[in-house]
């Protein structure tokens, strides 16, 4: 099926990003490894994958979004995800995933359906290291079911994703006429929709004063854009001057932003798939 060698395609070029960033940004290059191996791991997830059928009568495309996840059929192939994450995945999460390992696949299933409702946010009763293991696994399927939905998105959507209720995870600057405009792209299903560029995504502010964008000289198409009334911050990348960037695999490399915003008393709107 065409559509689904193009998400194969997609999912290769953001293995090669990470690869090319991981030379360019060294400080990054473990993180974007590991990333590399969950790329890779994802994208082998989308071979045979299938949305639900709903009750037989309905394409999936005309079920509600959350319901449109056949978790039954994927669930087999969780343990392998986290025999992967134990095996090259930073020593936090590979203690997680040998302790999920161990767990009944009813509990797995809890938490998957419990992250996939809340668009790939902390469920309630969820361990903030088990998010990554839910997200990670998710976001291909998310990503799928939200392609074929062909849904038409508003100029200017809401701060939260119209097709799955998923955060922003990153910002994105694009050519417009002879400016630039914004963009924010869904932390689960990695739909981008088109967002203000003078408001913030967290609270709503609007003043021009309370928002603020910072730069580091080694990044020259990245920067934080926080708002000093609610204190949350979202990197954003600019495709203006750097056409090759892809803002997913980009933001993973950003590490001295987050540790720059972080000092400086700001909170991620969203922390990314790897925990940063
Ligand atoms: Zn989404
Ligand atoms: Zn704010």
């Amino acid at each position: 099926m065409a559509l689904q060698r193009d998400s194969q395609a997609l999912w290769d070029q953001r293995i090669e990003r990470a690869r090319v960033l991981a030379e360019t940004y060294p400080f990054a290059a473990q993180v974007l490894a590991f990333y590399q191996e969950v790329a890779a791991f994802q994208k082998s997830l989308l071979s045979g994958f299938q949305p639900a059928s709903g009750n037989g009568k309905e394409r999936a495309g005309d079920l509600p979004f959350q319901d449109c996840l056949d978790l039954a059929s994927l669930l087999p192939r969780f343990p392998s995800f986290l025999s992967l994450v134990a095996r090259v995945g930073t020593p936090v999460l590979a203690q997680a995933a040998e302790k999920l390992a161990r767990e009944e696949p009813g509990h797995w299933e809890e938490l998957l359906s419990a992250c996939w409702k809340t668009g790939g946010s902390a469920a309630e009763g969820v361990e903030e290291a088990h998010v990554f293991f839910a997200r990670a696994f998710l976001q291909p399927c998310a990503e799928e079911l939200a392609r074929r939905r062909a849904t038409e998105l508003p100029r200017f959507g809401s701060s939260t994703c119209a097709i799955c209720g998923g955060k922003p995870q990153v910002g994105v600057l694009r050519e417009e006429g002879h400016g630039a405009k914004r963009s924010l792209v869904c932390s689960l299903c990695l739909t981008e929709w088109d967002y203000r560029r003078v408001i913030c995504p967290a609270c709503g502010e609007d003043e021009f004063a309370k928002l603020s964008a910072y730069t580091a000289s080694q990044f020259d198409h990245m920067r934080v854009e926080a708002c000093e009334t609610c204190k949350i911050y979202i990197n954003t990348v600019d495709l203006t001057k750097n056409g090759l960037a892809i803002p997913i695999v980009d933001e993973l490399a950003a590490i001295p932003l987050n540790l720059w915003a972080q000092e400086n008393g700001y909170t991620k709107l969203q922390r990314n798939l790897l925990g940063l």
